[in-house]
């Protein structure tokens, strides 16, 4: 079934964009992210999601809503149980073995009927100009390709990391390497740069994945652009070189988290928070400026219950402040057990612990917060340098170790815990990558006084100001998103 929800002010708007995210908390926070800007500067939005990511994002709605914003929501029944999924399995972090990731990316291929329908049937009332859908749901170039309107992919990486993905697409890089371990040099890349098979992106192994790859990619080539959240002055030679690499237009909007940044929206973005907010800031506010470090690893890391307790040895010994947000729960019971013998209480005066869902932004902006110790996510990443934090890297798997080359090497605002190997997405081995002592020794130096750790926190702030200037009036992301608008909004009357 399919119907919408939301007000559409069809009169003000000058462009329909209809956003399909990927259903993953990464994927979908910078895309609703995306709606409100869209709308905000005049334009009409469809979101695209389904009955489980909907009840997520319900604080969302609500904002929306009472802001007079024009974005529909446009729910579509997500069909699980026909594809061998779980009933309510319908978003990346609820898939609990990596073999269903293939069904998972069938039954969002399954929504292009109900989606073309949907479209058609509004087609009167408001027609669309532009798709901006996840580089993941390829099956939108169809819907675009039928409705005459262009499709521009959102992948949610930054211009440094793009550029690396589409030059080892372009040159098979990874196909004939069978040492995951052999170092490789990305042959065009502007600076130099050098990883391993098992640190590019592109390199998980799902059974089946191949040929589903073959086709984001062969739609990601024939799209009509790329939005990018991340802004010129961060990392123009990568953006532009990007542009030169794809011969595509990116459009950089970003960062886009920033359309929070003076509204009380922050707390409940991506999910309601799992703990009591108000309970949070105050804590936050008993302590000094600049004097906890924040530790989260994002919606999907796979970090090990050994792992974990290490991490919580070497935070301990470091004897900074800190808040952890672990996502043990009914996963790993030893972790909680661990967490309630003794560590809990150990650290109680100087330690908050967040299981669940935490209100990431609304802590990374407060002014306690000093570090943040990153699974360097994307969104996570350019949320700390919107916040002007020095990061502590501690990469995972994907494009996290892209990025912590350029948080660490080109703007020098972080530092390496030392993160050897990958722990892949849906991992099940039991290793520790990164001892206590490292972790210690990388909080103790973040959080220090030393000269560098003075220089991270300077160079932190630089580019949080800068980022603001993108984002501002005027500035280079703001100009971006009214020529988009205006660029797509010409394509209006010509679909049908
Ligand atoms: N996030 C959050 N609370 C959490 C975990 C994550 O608000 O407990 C948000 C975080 O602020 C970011 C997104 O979820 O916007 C995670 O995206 P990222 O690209 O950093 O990592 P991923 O989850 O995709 O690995």
């Amino acid at each position: 079934m399919t119907f919408a929800r939301g007000n559409v002010h069809s009169g003000s708007a000058s462009a329909h964009f209809v956003l399909v995210p990927m259903m993953a908390q990464g994927h979908t926070i910078p895309m609703t992210d995306m709606a409100r800007l869209l709308a905000e500067h005049g334009a009409q939005v469809s979101f695209v999601t389904t009955p489980v990511n909907a009840s997520r994002l319900a604080g969302f709605i609500a904002d929306v809503e009472a802001a007079g914003l024009a974005i529909r929501f446009v729910e579509l029944h997500f069909p699980t149980t026909e594809f061998g999924l779980p009933d309510g399995c319908e978003n990346l972090d609820l898939i609990q073995a990596k073999g269903l990731f293939l069904n998972f990316m069938e039954a969002c291929a399954a929504l292009r009927e109900p989606l073309m329908a949907h479209l058609r049937e509004q087609h009167q009332l408001s027609p669309p100009s532009c798709i901006i859908s996840d580089m993941m749901h390829w099956w939108t170039g169809d819907i675009a390709r039928e409705l005459g309107i262009p499709r521009l992919t959102f992948i949610g990486f930054c211009g440094f990391s793009s550029l690396v993905r589409y030059i080892i697409s372009q040159n098979n890089l990874l196909e004939n390497m069978t040492d995951e371990n052999e170092l490789i040099t990305i042959p065009g890349f502007p600076t130099h740069l050098e990883l391993t098979k098992a640190k590019c992106p592109g390199s998980l192994c799902v059974p089946g994945m191949e040929k589903i790859r073959e086709k984001m990619i062969e739609e990601e080539l024939r799209s009509d652009g790329e939005v990018i959240n991340s802004f010129q002055e961060l990392e123009t030679v990568y953006i532009e070189s990007f542009e030169q690499v794809a011969k595509k237009k990116a459009w950089t909007v970003g960062p886009m988290c920033l359309c929070h940044r003076d509204s009380n929206t922050m707390a409940a973005r991506g999910s309601k928070a799992s703990m009591d907010e108000a309970q949070c800031l105050q804590w936050l506010d008993s302590m000094k400026p600049g004097s906890v470090i924040f530790v989260s690893f994002g919606s999907l890391a796979a970090t090990t219950p050994q792992q974990l307790v290490e991490l919580g040895l070497g935070l301990e010994a470091s004897k900074k402040p800190f808040i952890w947000v672990i996502k043990a729960g009914p996963k790993f019971p030893e972790v909680e057990e661990w967490l309630a013998d003794g560590f809990e209480e150990r650290v109680k005066d100087r330690g908050m612990i967040i299981r669940g869902w935490a209100p990431q932004m609304m802590i990374l902006w407060h002014q306690a917060i000093g570090g943040f110790m990153t699974h360097c996510g994307w969104n996570s990443t350019v949320e700390g340098i919107c916040a002007g934090v020095p990061m502590i890297t501690w990469p995972h798997f994907a494009e996290q170790f892209l990025n912590e080359k350029l948080v660490v090497d080109v703007l020098k605002t972080g530092l390496e815990v030392g993160v050897k190997g990958v722990t892949q997405w849906g991992n099940t081995e039991q290793e520790v990558m990164v001892t206590r002592d490292a972790v210690e020794t990388a909080v103790y130096t973040l959080m220090g006084e030393g000269k560098a750790a003075e220089e991270l926190r300077m160079r932190a702030k630089h580019y949080a100001i800068k980022a603001r200037r993108a984002f501002d009036e005027e500035g280079s992301s703001y100009n971006n998103v009214r020529l988009l608008i205006q660029e797509m909004g010409n394509n209006t009357n010509a679909c049908g």
